[in-house]
């Protein structure tokens, strides 16, 4: 007999059809298993170019991907018709990890050489595009988390983020902006980085802790996850930290 899971989530995919780079859509994957393996449901919403209906109201987590200048230029445009149900939402604690092209805009601008994508004016940061793309491998670190994050970097933006609290200290990378040895932004339940790869399935403890943000906003009762097994995760994880950060 199936019985319906006493908690679940929603999560909005904004635009899977236009920003997909570096299998961003395994973030989706690896969220939805994590609640189910757990016992929880996952409910994947998402909006693509062809959908009209942009609710928020009963939405518990929102990820947007990354993409080229193009693409952003399109899911910019139609997200800014929706900017105050997105500030609203981030305000009232609302969950949204967004990656990349989708972390450019959710700041003031991004400037290009000969043009200015408006952004959706969510974080007090503004990004420009810089000489040469800074792409490679990355490791963080945050005392927040034990385990450090890794994951793969490639933009053209540079990304200043003025006193928000980044994600992390570089320890390996370039970063925001190649300078300041600050990576992404945490931003009440905003989670927003450059780091692709995809991002979650390589830090399952980040991913837990974008989960049991919405799963405490939602449910009053909830009272944190039971640990799964992660031994292969972790050890993926401990390699690249190791590869790229030991003398
Ligand atoms: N188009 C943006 C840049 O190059 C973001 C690229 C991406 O999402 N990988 O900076």
């Amino acid at each position: 007999m199936n019985h319906e899971p006493e908690k679940t989530l929603h999560i909005l995919h904004l635009f899977p059809d236009l920003l997909n780079l570096y299998g961003d859509r395994g973030n989706i994957a690896c969220m939805e298993h994590r609640l189910t393996w757990r016992g929880y449901g996952a409910v994947v919403l998402p909006f693509t170019c062809e959908s009209t209906r942009f609710d928020l109201s009963d939405v518990d987590l929102v990820f947007i991907g990354g993409g080229s200048d193009r693409e952003q230029k399109i899911v910019c445009g139609r997200l800014l018709e929706h900017q105050d149900a997105l500030r609203n939402y981030v305000e009232d604690g609302g969950c949204l990890v967004a990656v990349c092209g989708g972390y450019q805009l959710l700041g003031e601008y991004y400037k290009l050489e000969e043009e200015m994508i408006p952004g959706l004016g969510l974080l007090d940061i503004r990004t420009e595009q810089g000489k040469g793309r800074l792409i490679g491998n990355v490791v963080l670190e945050n005392e927040r988390f034990r385990q450090k994050i890794v994951g793969f970097e490639n933009h053209g933006g540079r990304t200043d983020i003025g006193s928000h609290t980044p994600l992390g200290k570089v320890l390996y990378g370039h970063g925001n902006d190649e300078t300041s040895g600050q990576e992404g932004v945490l931003y009440k339940n905003v989670v927003a980085t450059y780091l692709h790869g995809p991002l979650l399935p390589k830090n399952p403890e980040l991913c837990d802790y974008i989960l049991q943000n919405a799963m405490k906003r939602k449910y009053p009762d909830f009272d944190g996850f039971e640990p799964l097994d992660d031994s292969l995760e972790n050890r993926a994880n401990e390699y690249i930290v190791q590869r790229f950060t030991s003398k």
